[in-house]
């Protein structure tokens, strides 16, 4: 599903943190997700049907956490069953490219994107055009919004109908939101400082703010829509086998609503993941 979308990851210590804002065009959006044996899922939902499918946000008990934002909406494959086969089948962010590289060779083709990567080794980016996919990776930080920032296709996306930018927005309103986040980033040390900047506004609070707000007259900017949820995920390493996931969720604006702490523990008994998966908001 195409989600608007501004994404940040950050190594502090030993710890990974990775937060999403999934800024969407439809209300009353309520979120579904699968705690299986390796993997915490977040789910996308497929525009064409309703279907839930793929995933939008999630970890795996390998330590890799992953997110998308949208770039392009094509008649092509939705992202998320792309991301959803890298939270099953990767364990780091190389084996992660790996797979969307091969994918891709293959034949497959998919609505344009970016993957956020964070593990225990870095932070990453996957940027995923017409067939091609290129990554970048680092040791400290990242920030992706709803352009590429390696890939060659700012022309196009300058050019494209409000429809294809769907929640995504004027590419220069992207730029902005992305260079903003990057900034706050750079100064980020703990969740809360996370979820701070997630809580940041513009000024009209638009297609250029992390936090972005249903416009009074929604037929006015009819893909603005609105932030839904706000996530931020946190590995905790203390040695190859010992890893602490948490999840922070806030429904609705971050900066009017109150994030739920999750301990995601993948060695949970079934009914433990079952009563997340229900409590989830
Ligand atoms: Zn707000």
């Amino acid at each position: 599903m195409p989600d608007g979308c501004t994404a940040i990851a950050k190594i502090i210590g030993n710890r990974s943190i990775l937060a999403k804002n999934r800024d969407l065009i439809w209300t009353d959006f309520c979120d579904t997700v699968v705690f299986e044996n390796d993997v915490f899922i977040v789910t996308g939902v497929d525009t064409s049907n309703a279907q839930i499918c793929g995933a939008s946000f999630g970890m795996n008990r390998w330590g890799l956490v992953a997110c998308n934002t949208t770039v392009l909406v094509t008649q092509d494959t939705a992202y998320d069953i792309l991301l959803e086969r890298v939270l099953r089948e990767s364990k780091t962010i190389d084996e992660a490219f790996n797979l969307v590289r091969a994918d891709l060779n293959h034949g497959s083709r998919y609505q344009w994107c970016n993957f956020i990567l964070a593990s225990p080794q870095g932070v990453g980016a996957i940027e995923i055009g017409d067939g091609v996919a290129v990554l970048e990776q680092d040791y400290i930080m990242i920030a992706r919004t709803n352009h590429h920032l390696l890939l060659p296709t700012a022309d196009i996306l300058r050019h494209a109908s409000p429809a294809e930018r769907e929640a995504g927005g004027p590419l220069a309103t992207s730029q902005n939101r992305r260079q903003e986040a990057f900034k706050l980033l750079q100064e980020a040390k703990s969740t809360s400082d996370f979820m701070q900047i997630l809580s940041t506004h513009h000024k009209g609070r638009g297609f250029d703010s992390i936090c972005r707000h249903r416009p009074d007259n929604p037929h006015t900017e009819p893909y603005l829509g609105e932030t839904v949820y706000s996530y931020i995920a946190e590995v905790s390493y203390f040695e190859p086998e010992r890893m602490e996931f948490r999840i922070n969720v806030a429904p609705g604006n971050p900066c009017s609503s109150t994030y739920k702490e999750y301990l995601i523990d993948f060695n949970a008994s079934p009914q433990e993941k079952e009563n997340i998966v229900l409590d989830f908001p």
